[in-house]
């Protein structure tokens, strides 16, 4: 059976890490003055997108021990100026959405990591695909399953990585659930319970718009409770059942869900019991049921500290920048082939995808909708 350290250690968090988590294990390791150095392969990315999550990756890679900001994509010039002081960004490293298919001609650049209005992600990523870069992308990969595969056949097809940037996969407490699961210390999985929603503000912003969002709460917080019910359960669902209410028709126009609750059932007869909402506060919670015994999280899939019990007592793993693990983890997938323990590969996002496609259309339908997994 293996051991909690042997599991933290495949996930690619070292013993140093756990101990010093806010300290650059290599740094701690080495009397190099670049840390980087040390490791032949460094991955180094260029942000697309330099908003609110792309700032706040960018503040994690200083933290890396493989992975480096190196560039920029960006349809702000003040923002350009601004990275490329903070971070050492050399100009010919910036690139704008009309030119960065030139991107191929840089041989400083290996991962171009998208973090844009979803609605966007699709043809951003087939275009760095094209220009034989690898591609990280943020959740949700696309706006359906279909855009979703485009992308995983474009990556294929030029033979590069596709990476969805799900952080929580590389989080140490949600690891040491999946491990206990994984390990039987729950027994059966009989239930999930997962609930992810906020009050969401500027009725003006791009998540309620439906041309660039995709959809509304469920693309943007209820796509956690669908991956976690999927990591968590340690399945994939057979069918789905769904329910919208909408109390502001006017900030939530057709196409943008405000609030949707929505069951999943599992091949092994277990359920999950799932709310996604643009319309409540303090709604971070997962809860996992088993003959053996139980996991709670709250906060479940934030920014952290994660927080949880389970029948054994508190979860008490390292508190870690989750951005910056999941960099360097994704540094290891790329270069040594690392296979993450919960995957981040272009078709574990599909999945998701198609399972909010079928939410959607058990809403319009209302009745339950199949599912099946290639
Ligand atoms: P922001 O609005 O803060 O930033 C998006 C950036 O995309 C903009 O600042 C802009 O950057 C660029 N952009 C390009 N075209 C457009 C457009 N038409 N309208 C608006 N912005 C545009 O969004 P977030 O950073 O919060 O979200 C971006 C993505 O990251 C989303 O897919 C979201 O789901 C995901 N996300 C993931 C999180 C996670 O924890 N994994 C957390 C938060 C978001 P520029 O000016 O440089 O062109």
């Amino acid at each position: 059976m293996k051991t909690r350290r042997v599991f933290l250690q495949r996930a690619g968090i070292s013993a140093v890490a756990l101990a010093m988590p806010t300290l650059n294990p290599l740094l701690a390791m080495t009397k190099s003055a670049d840390p980087l150095k040390n490791y032949a392969q460094t991955l180094r990315v260029a942000i697309m997108g330099l908003g609110s999550y792309g700032t706040r990756v960018a503040e994690a890679i200083q933290s890396c021990t493989r992975t480096k900001l190196v560039g920029v994509i960006s349809g702000t010039p003040s923002k350009v100026v601004e990275w490329r002081e903070k971070y050492g960004i050399p100009e010919k490293n910036c690139y704008n959405y009309e030119n960065f298919d030139a991107i191929k001609d840089n041989p400083d650049i290996d991962a171009v990591y998208v973090i844009t209005p979803n609605a966007l992600h699709k043809d951003q990523v087939i275009r760095v695909a094209k220009a034989g870069k690898h591609a990280i992308c943020e959740k949700p990969m696309a706006v359906n399953a279909a855009d979703g595969q485009a992308m995983v056949d474009a990556c294929k097809e030029a033979g590069v990585h596709l990476l969805i940037g799900y952080r929580m996969h590389f989080e140490p407490n949600t690891l040491e659930v999946v491990r206990m699961r994984k390990e039987g210390e729950l027994g059966e999985i009989r239930f999930f319970q997962g609930l992810s929603g906020f009050v969401i503000g500027d009725p003006t912003q791009w998540r309620l718009d439906p041309e660039l969002s995709g959809g509304g709460a469920m693309m943007d917080i209820g796509i956690y409770s669908i991956n976690g019910a999927r990591y968590m359960v340690g399945e994939e669902p057979i069918w789905v059942t769904a329910q919208e209410v909408k109390t502001d028709p006017v900030k939530f126009k057709e196409g943008v869900d405000e609030t949707i609750t929505f069951q999943l059932g599992f091949p092994s007869g277990a359920v999950a019991s799932c709310l996604s909402t643009y319309n409540m506060n303090y709604l971070d919670r997962f809860y996992l049921n088993g003959s053996k015994g139980w996991a709670e999280m709250q906060p479940s899939t934030g920014y952290g500290p994660i927080k949880g019990t389970t029948h054994k007592g508190p979860l008490t793993e390292p508190i870690v920048t989750h951005q910056t693990v999941q960099m360097d983890e994704m540094a290891a997938i790329i270069f040594d082939g690392k296979e993450a323990e919960v995957p981040v590969n272009g078709a574990e996002g599909v999945k998701d995808m198609k399972i909010i496609d079928a939410i959607f259309k058990a809403i319009k339908t209302g009745g339950k909708v199949d599912l099946t997994f290639g």
